[in-house]
């Protein structure tokens, strides 16, 4: 392109919140023939909002101080309510700033739960939270947290596999109580929020795949919520990457460009920031973080994904007004 039809493209994209890093980049972004979306705060708007909480039967495990064992306290082996599960695991995530850690919290405290600091906390990135609480350690988070505490996931199976067919984020809670500090984590049950799909990301996806461009999904959330949600947007299962660790998603961009393919990954957040300097256009999107926008070659000024499909517009010449 000439300088002249660079400076319009980019103008352009200015006057659309498209902003190119530099002319190359709007030449660039026309050779994309792939576009990898972030899942969540990319293709949903991230806003979680805590809609189930599950409390498994209790088994032989051993005794949870639960409110049923309050009066009394001679209950053996007390059966855990919902209640006590919400405020269990909102207690542990008071200390994160998660999306999903402020639905849980957000939503104990409009049930009228009072929500404790944890005394201590840890957060396990891209698998969820371990904390102190006043009610002993606790796990809030994903299989392979919980898997990796050596606690058995099984008796919530059923549980998680139903919430997750719902496309939800279901997370599992468990609590080693009492003054045994190496005391073993009995699985207290199940909580999982919701996120909404942006209005707009199946129309940028369908008007992507007019263009013959492939459009994938890289997600740090399991499968099944996973495939849900590509099922909603109009995106390919066979394109989807869930369980996609935050240091690995660089890699799962390497994998989707190895057999040649030229990928604009969006996304939004922190977690991001590797795979949009990996991918071949890395495109930040919306309230992006600013280390997003760092890595980034393409920013996205609103959190509209048919933006993405104005940016591949504006490099091709054919967006021209203002819209
Ligand atoms: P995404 O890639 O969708 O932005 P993350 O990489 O942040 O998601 O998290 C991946 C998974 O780890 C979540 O789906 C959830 O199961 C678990 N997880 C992460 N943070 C938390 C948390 N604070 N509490 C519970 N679970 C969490
Ligand atoms: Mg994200």
């Amino acid at each position: 392109a000439t300088p002249a039809a660079t400076m319009v493209g980019t103008t352009i994209g200015a006057q659309n919140g498209v902003l190119f890093k530099g002319g190359d980049i709007l030449e660039r972004v026309r050779d994309v023939d792939t576009v990898v979306f972030d899942k969540t705060g990319t293709l949903t708007k991230g806003e979680m909002e805590l809609t189930d909480v599950v409390a498994l039967p209790a088994t032989d495990g051993g005794a949870v101080e639960g409110e049923a064992a309050t009066d009394g306290g001679a209950l053996a082996e007390p059966e855990v309510t919902e209640a006590f599960v919400l405020e269990v695991a909102a207690s542990a995530e008071s200390g994160s700033e998660h999306p999903l850690a402020e639905a849980i919290v957000e939503g104990a405290r409009e049930r009228g739960i009072d929500v404790a600091d944890p005394e201590d906390f840890e957060n396990v990135p891209g698998q969820g939270v371990k904390a102190t609480t006043s009610h002993g350690r606790v796990l809030v988070g994903n299989r392979k947290l919980l898997a990796d505490e050596g606690v058995d996931v099984a008796p919530a199976a059923d549980a998680m596999d139903r919430l997750e067919r719902e496309g939800k984020t279901a997370m599992l809670v468990a609590l080693a109580d009492g003054e045994d500090a190496d005391g073993e984590y009995r699985l207290l049950g199940v909580v999982a929020d919701a996120d909404t799909v942006k209005e707009s990301a199946e129309a940028a996806v369908t008007e992507l795949r007019e263009r013959d461009t492939d459009v994938w999904m890289i997600t740090g959330d399991n499968e099944r919520t996973a495939e849900a949600v590509a099922e909603r947007v109009g995106i390919d299962p066979d394109n989807v990457m869930a369980g996609v660790l935050p240091e690995d998603k660089a890699d799962a961009v390497e994998d989707i460009q190895s057999d040649g393919r030229r990928a604009m990954m969006v996304g939004d957040g922190v977690n991001d920031a590797p795979a949009l300097a990996t991918a071949f256009v890395g495109c930040a999107i919306g309230s992006g973080t600013d280390v997003a926008i760092e890595a980034a070659d393409v920013t996205l000024m609103r959190s509209d994904p048919l933006d993405v499909v104005k940016a591949v517009r504006v490099s091709e010449g054919t967006l021209s007004k203002i819209k």
